[in-house]
């Protein structure tokens, strides 16, 4: 693991903070490698100093923090880990924290506990800030992840899915992604059929897929930390001219939004691409959500491919492209894949085909 609370200590710094409490469970792992459910970091440069390396948890992980901790951290058991925070630090300090993360009432109490000199400043999301560009072996983590959902959906597929209920093949998928070996999935999966599929948040109902639709399958694997993000629309028979039209609409758009995935493109402009080809078309309002988003150790990270971001993509970078075009009591349509920036343009790891297939 590269020097990751050197690089967050660095930051904090620069946003003023001498120390950075950092409490998000998912941040935590990130930061120290500790999978448990308790447990927070607190970093520094130390100023003139040693570096502030502590991480507290309670006694339930003593040894498995012991075993996936690296030597750096100075590793603390505490009944109450915010009270030993509070208690063991002096002033003159500023300690910053994720206000992204801690509830107003929890910074006001810890606030009130703190010694004389000590000020709890916001610094929200510098955590997520650093996450949001990859190194080789997250890279790593996200195919595996990737590859294993592709291999799932495509055993589900082969089952067969006419007939079966949205709720069931999305069981199933579930299901299989766990046999596979997978942690779980990394949100539970979305399969939309015929006019269900013009809700973009579709849950998988107790409905037959029938045929000659449209289906919307968005599903996704969590694995050794990190999750994979991917959608596919497939036919469920001869499909209407329109239907037709509609899904090679929003795969050009995906094409051409996903060829703009490369360093120094804005997450702003790479949306705009997908979205100025649908509104074209006269879909433009049935494509209500941003082109993209980053995915990481959560599903939803930094950076957004979306016109409400000043993001811009770097190397290590890993967005997804999934415009849909979303006809209400008609059809829905979204092709999303997951690609990775890199040096010269991008990687995609999602594998499936994106040719209108029909699926029985
Ligand atoms: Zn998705
Ligand atoms: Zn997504």
């Amino acid at each position: 693991m590269p020097d990751r609370p050197g690089r967050l200590a660095s930051l904090a710094r620069e946003h003023g903070a001498d120390v950075l409490l950092v409490t998000d469970l998912v941040n935590v792992r990130w930061l120290s490698g500790f999978t448990g459910t308790s447990g927070l970091c607190l970093v520094g440069d130390g100023g003139e100093g040693e570096p502030v390396r502590r991480f507290i948890t309670d006694f339930r992980y003593d040894e498995q923090s012991a075993e996936q901790l690296d030597a750096q951290w100075q590793r603390e058991i505490a009944p109450d880990l915010m009270r030993r925070v509070t208690e063991s630090l002096s002033g003159p300090l500023v300690v910053g924290f994720d206000d992204a993360h801690m509830p107003v009432k929890q910074a006001q109490s810890i606030t009130e506990s703190l010694a004389e000199g000590v000020t709890l400043e916001p610094a929200g999301s510098l955590v997520e800030k650093l996450r949001a560009t990859k190194d080789p072996g997250e890279i790593a983590a996200i195919r595996a992840a990737t590859e294993l959902a592709d291999a799932a959906l495509t055993e589900v597929l082969e089952r067969g899915i006419v007939g079966r209920t949205e709720a069931e093949v999305g069981l199933d998928l579930e299901f299989t992604i766990r046999r596979l070996g997978a942690e779980g999935v990394s949100f539970p999966p979305i399969v939309a059929s015929g006019p269900h599929g013009a809700l973009p948040h579709a849950v998988p109902r107790d409905v037959n897929i029938e045929a000659g639709t449209l289906c919307v399958i968005d599903w996704g694997a969590q694995l050794d930390g990190y999750a994979s993000d991917c959608t596919r629309t497939y036919a469920t028979g001869e499909l209407s001219a329109d239907d037709r039209e509609l899904y090679e609409l929003v795969l050009s758009a995906q094409l051409e939004a996903l060829a703009g995935v490369v360093p120094g493109s804005e997450g702003k402009a790479v949306d705009s691409i997908a979205r100025d080809i649908i509104t074209a078309a006269g879909h433009g309002e049935h494509f209500g959500h941003g082109l993209g988003h980053g995915v990481g150790a959560e599903v939803h990270e930094a950076p957004r491919l979306s016109q409400r971001t000043d993001s811009v993509l770097v190397p290590g970078h890993v967005v997804t492209v999934e415009p849909g075009v979303y006809v209400p009591g008609k059809v829905g349509v979204r092709i999303e894949d997951l690609a990775v920036v890199t040096e010269d343009g991008h990687d995609v790891l999602t594998k499936l085909s994106k040719q209108l297939t029909v699926v029985g």
